[in-house]
């Protein structure tokens, strides 16, 4: 602390600022990192001026004199500027009055910003204003004369810089300049001073800690000049490189991370002998189903059956589009490993109406077969979840359904063998580890995002991956439209016609779920309204369902729909994770640009899961714009993985990232999705874990695996 605040030589509370955003040395300081750069290296004169762009230009040269005048109550600043070559001209300067009053007359100074012209004036609206030593500049012409008409303002179309002069005595203009975020009420400027002060410091702080060897063999730039060039970079290309570095390296620990919860997990040896698949007992099952599993629901089956015979436990994650029947594959696996080895099984899901869902459909199906299954959820009474968990303890459940009241401290199994987490997103490492604490499980984690090959890789290099990429037969392709508000109305016939044939409707509102917050409730509130208006020949049949209200309150609503008391659904995104009503045929998306791609596909999901033409309109005031048409990529397709590659391109990785881990979302797009660049990554994981097995030296590394581990690791 002491030592920072000694080099950077600035007051308490810029100390406390940085320490908040834990800078507490001068090495955390120096990995602070702009945001963005301008390329300052090129000094324009007067005449090479380029207006109204989107870059930044230089001007340098001297104030012969300056005056305030007011315009709508504005301070603006005027100077009479000659540059090096003797040019001369008025220049406004706008919104940077603190720093226009401290410039003075017959001093140098270079001009930083955007330059425009207005009425014959150039201006500047909060320009940075640098104060210069220059050397020699030429005589200027008429200097005394202060002919301010001298210069004609060249066209901007027209303006090709002729003569560039290079400056580089003062550190922020005549190169590429840092800009860096500003940090509570810390000025960008300030960092990029006080980082360019410390730049002669680097190779002192900073050492390189990967081999010689492996900085070769993946071609990366050292650490030290990865710090010099991400503040005050040569060139962009060499930015570039530091900054693939820097990515590279925390990408690194991630696989590492994931290498090693892989075989420090896998050193649990499965209890069961290693014997030969039984597949009568897969048959057994099979032949209950009211239904012919497809070819990709059987490979996968496979698959998971090698998997528990293998003497590691399992680690694999299983992705399928919406309505891609993952349940039942989960639930022949979880049957597999109780009729030959009486293990016990667990099912996660994430929410109350889900787990509700999955233990009917799992009750149904394995009770005949012998099992017991029960339910653990937040609404049961302290005396049922007691039971139950004694149960559990002494092997009487086989099998258990629950959300996140499964995972506590006080729960036992008498031989827990298999572990199901339903869409895996909406649970943390920490979560998913609690299982480890009984003799490793295997481990299937279910998502119905489609998550692009290069993300799989940057995030669950731990897992075995699976995909079913075969919907059920019979079912047909939802036919998507998007549509304005005129047109919502006019559904009207259609979705009574749908429901008098005994379908079913759903109306989504958007919110951000989990973080519902109160107004994104309200506007599934107002639609429920509007519908109960809209629809007067529906009373009574209408429900409403959001994730304020109690789950008890849900679970009613689900079972009401479920049953045909209620035949149109107005709903929050609650309803987005694999909630399933096979006679629902028409959904309606109201405000669908605010969704991503992958979430309206989620959403479209839960329709069209019967043999049944099923319709998804997504409404929007914004039909013919940008955003609809962002949307029309849903009427085209009805494949997951495609939709979340131009979610990917569209909408940055944010969209798929809140589906994985969104500690990590800050990593931009065109790493995430470089295949390539994410394997070399993988394959530097495994050379270092093979070279070097004890990677305590890597930084950061340790803190990585404590923070995403916690307890569990020790
Ligand atoms: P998801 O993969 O989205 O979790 P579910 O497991 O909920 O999908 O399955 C969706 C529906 O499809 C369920 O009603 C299930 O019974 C049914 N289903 C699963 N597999 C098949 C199949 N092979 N043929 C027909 N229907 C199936
Ligand atoms: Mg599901």
């Amino acid at each position: 602390m002491t030592e920072l605040k000694l080099v950077l030589k600035t007051t308490p509370k810029y100390i406390k600022i940085l320490a908040a955003e834990g800078i507490t040395t001068v090495k955390d300081f120096l990995q602070y990192f702009p945001r963005a750069y301008e390329d300052r290296s090129t000094i324009r004169n007067l005449n090479e001026l380029i207006f109204n762009e989107k870059g930044i230009t230089a001007t340098k040269g001297k104030i012969i004199k300056k005056s305030i005048f007011m315009r709508g109550g504005k301070r603006i600043y005027t100077i009479h500027f000659v540059d090096q070559i003797g040019n001369k001209w008025v220049i406004s300067i706008f919104n940077s009055w603190f720093l226009a009053s401290r410039i003075n007359e017959d001093k140098r100074y270079i001009i930083v910003g955007k330059p425009k012209t207005d009425y014959g004036k150039i201006t500047f609206s909060h320009p940075d204003i640098i104060e210069t030593e220059a050397p020699e500049e030429p005589v200027t012409r008429d200097e005394e004369q202060g002919d301010r008409r001298k210069l004609e303002i060249p066209d901007s179309k027209s303006q090709v810089p002729s003569s560039m002069s290079q400056s580089s005595e003062v550190y922020n203009s005549g190169r590429i300049f840092p800009i860096y975020p500003e940090l509570m009420g810390i000025r960008p400027g300030w960092f990029a001073q006080k980082m360019r002060s410390l730049m002669d410091k680097v190779d002192t702080i900073f050492s390189e800690y990967l081999p010689k060897e492996f900085i070769d063999k993946f071609w990366l730039i050292g650490v030290q000049e990865t710090i010099k060039e991400m503040h005050y970079p040569i060139s962009f290309e060499k930015q570039k490189e530091a900054n693939l570095r820097i990515f590279f390296d925390r990408l690194l620990r991630i696989q590492l991370y994931s290498l090693i919860n892989r075989s420090t997990y896998q050193l649990n040896k499965t209890n069961m002998e290693h014997e030969v698949i039984d597949r009568n007992i897969v048959k057994e099952i099979i032949a209950t189903l009211p239904f012919e599993l497809t070819n990709a629901q059987k490979k996968v089956i496979k698959h998971i059956t090698e998997n528990i015979h293998e003497p590691k436990p399992m680690l694999r994650l299983l992705q399928g589009d919406v309505g891609s029947g993952k349940t039942v594959v989960a639930a022949i696996a979880a049957y597999y490993t109780f009729k030959k080895y009486q293990g016990q099984s667990v099912f996660l899901a994430p929410l109350e109406v889900l787990a509700n869902q999955h233990y009917k459909t799992l009750a149904k199906l394995l009770l005949p077969l012998g099992l017991r299954v029960a339910l653990l959820t937040w609404s049961l009474s302290k005396w049922e979840k007691d039971k139950i968990k004694l149960d559990l303890a002494e092997g009487r459940i086989h099998t258990i359904i629950g959300t996140h009241a499964v995972i506590q401290e006080d729960i036992k199994f008498k031989q827990l063998q298999f572990v199901v987490i339903d869409e895996q997103h909406k649970f943390g490492v920490k979560q998913r580890s609690f299982f480890k604490r009984f003799w490793a499980p295997h481990i299937l984690q279910m998502s119905a995002t489609p998550i692009p090959r290069s993300m799989a890789l940057a995030f669950f290099g731990e897992f075995d991956v699976s995909i079913i990429d075969e919907l059920p037969v019979g079912r047909k392709p939802i036919i998507t439209k998007v549509i304005s508000e005129k047109e919502y109305i006019k559904l009207k016939p259609r979705v009574l016609d749908h429901i008098n044939k005994g379908q079913k409707v759903f109306v989504v509102t958007p919110l951000i779920e989990e973080s519902e917050k109160l107004e994104e409730v309200n506007s599934a509130i107002n639609e429920f309204e509007n519908m109960k208006a809209l629809y007067p020949e529906l009373k009574g049949k209408i429900g409403l369902l959001h994730g304020k209200m109690k789950p008890k309150d849900k679970e009613d609503i689900m079972q009401d729909f479920k049953s045909w008391k209620i035949c149109l659904l107005v709903s929050t995104t609650v309803i987005e994770v694999g909630v399933d009503i096979p006679e629902a045929t028409i959904m309606v998306i109201k405000n669908a640009e605010r969704f991503g791609l992958s979430q309206l596909h989620q959403l479209r999901g839960r329709i069209g899961r019967s043999d049944v033409q099923s319709y998804c309109f997504l409404e929007t005031k914004n039909k013919t714009g940008e955003i609809g048409k962002r949307l029309n990529a849903m009427e085209e397709s009805n494949d997951g993985f495609k939709l979340a590659e131009l979610d990917l391109q569209n909408r940055g990785a944010g969209e798929i990232l809140w589906t994985i881990q969104s500690w990590e979302s800050d990593i931009p797009l065109e790493i995430l999705s470089d295949l390539k660049f994410l394997e070399r990554i993988q394959e530097g994981a495994k050379w270092l874990l093979e070279k070097y097995p004890n990677l305590e030296w890597l930084p950061g590394l340790k803190k990585y695996l404590e923070e995403k581990m916690g307890d569990v690791l020790a």
